[in-house]
């Protein structure tokens, strides 16, 4: 029930800590009408998650003859007809426009989740690290998707100790976690790639205050992922049902728009099916539902 499709290759951003750009090469994006078939394939043999991929997909269309964009492609592809979802990762926040914020606000078919990695909440780091956007620019394009579309959900990838980030750029980190609130975030402790420039930098943070910060910030992400899956309670929503439970193989075990996954008792038939849960109880990670029938008895 779920497909990748990949949408471009390699990338052109040399963000001084990742090996990438070196590896893969430059950006090449697929001709558009090839992506669609594909997707068209897809729809028509019952997959319901369809998941576009590219190291930046934001700067997807670059190169190609025809002028297109991200959004256009997207705009494309939304207009497939049938029930099914789209998702797309990575997006690179310096490329990510409000023309993409619109384009998933008037779309049928894109989940309204985001994942922009902001790596840091602090512009001296950002700058290190050759991100090419602000925490203000970051920030704006939030704060619009909000306004446009207020059930949407946000993830990021978060680097904790890059090489010269002081007490006060952490704190930058920290209040940046609180303005976004975000959904879910994977965070990790800056890791040198040998070849990249930033394993090259000084780097005299102790180990020891950078396993303090990355605890301090997953605490408080995890808070507010309990905090928003409270407020999902009494909520339905849309899940994708993808197997049997891990945590009670009696039951089912399915995705919201959001990716959170939901527990909820229900009969084999519905795997592989777009189904409405009403959201019962709310964990850390996973949320607990019971599926709404229709009138007609159907789930
Ligand atoms: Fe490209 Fe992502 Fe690596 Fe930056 S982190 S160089 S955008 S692949």
């Amino acid at each position: 029930v779920k497909a990748w499709v990949s949408i471009m290759y390699g990338c052109n951003n040399f963000c001084s800590y990742c090996i990438v750009p070196y590896v893969r090469g430059r950006e090449r994006s697929r001709d558009p009408q090839c992506v669609l078939q594909e997707v068209r394939e897809l729809v028509a043999a019952g997959y319901k998650d369809i998941t576009l991929l590219g190291q930046n997909v934001n700067s997807y269309g670059k190169g190609l003859p025809e002028d297109i964009t991200f959004a256009a492609l997207l705009r494309m592809l939304d207009a497939v007809p049938g029930d099914y979802r789209i998702r797309f990762m990575t997006s690179h926040p310096k490329d990510a426009t409000r023309e993409l914020i619109d384009t998933i606000a008037n779309s049928a078919h894109i989940s309204r989740h985001l994942h922009l990695p902001v790596q840091s909440g602090s512009n001296s780091i950002l700058a290190q690290m050759n991100r090419k956007y602000t925490v203000e620019d970051y920030l704006s394009l939030i704060a619009y998707a909000k306004r446009r579309m207020p059930e949407m959900t946000y993830s990021s990838d978060i680097i904790v100790g890059f090489p010269g980030e002081t007490e006060e750029d952490f704190q930058k980190m920290m209040k940046l976690i609180h303005d976004v609130r975000f959904d879910n975030s994977f965070s990790f402790i800056f890791s040198p790639r040998p070849g990249t420039p930033a394993a090259n930098l000084a780097d005299d943070t102790p180990h020891e205050v950078k396993l303090r910060r990355l605890q301090e910030l997953q605490a408080v992400i995890n808070r507010n992922i309990l905090e928003i899956s409270q407020e999902r309670v009494g909520t339905v929503q849309r899940l994708l049902v993808e197997g049997l439970s891990k945590r009670d193989g009696n039951e089912l075990m399915g995705r919201t728009e959001c990716n959170r996954v939901v527990n909820f008792p229900g009969h084999e038939r519905l795997i592989g099916q777009l189904i409405d849960v009403k959201i019962t109880e709310a964990r850390t990670y996973t949320l607990r539902g019971e599926v709404v029938m229709q009138e007609s008895g159907q789930a």
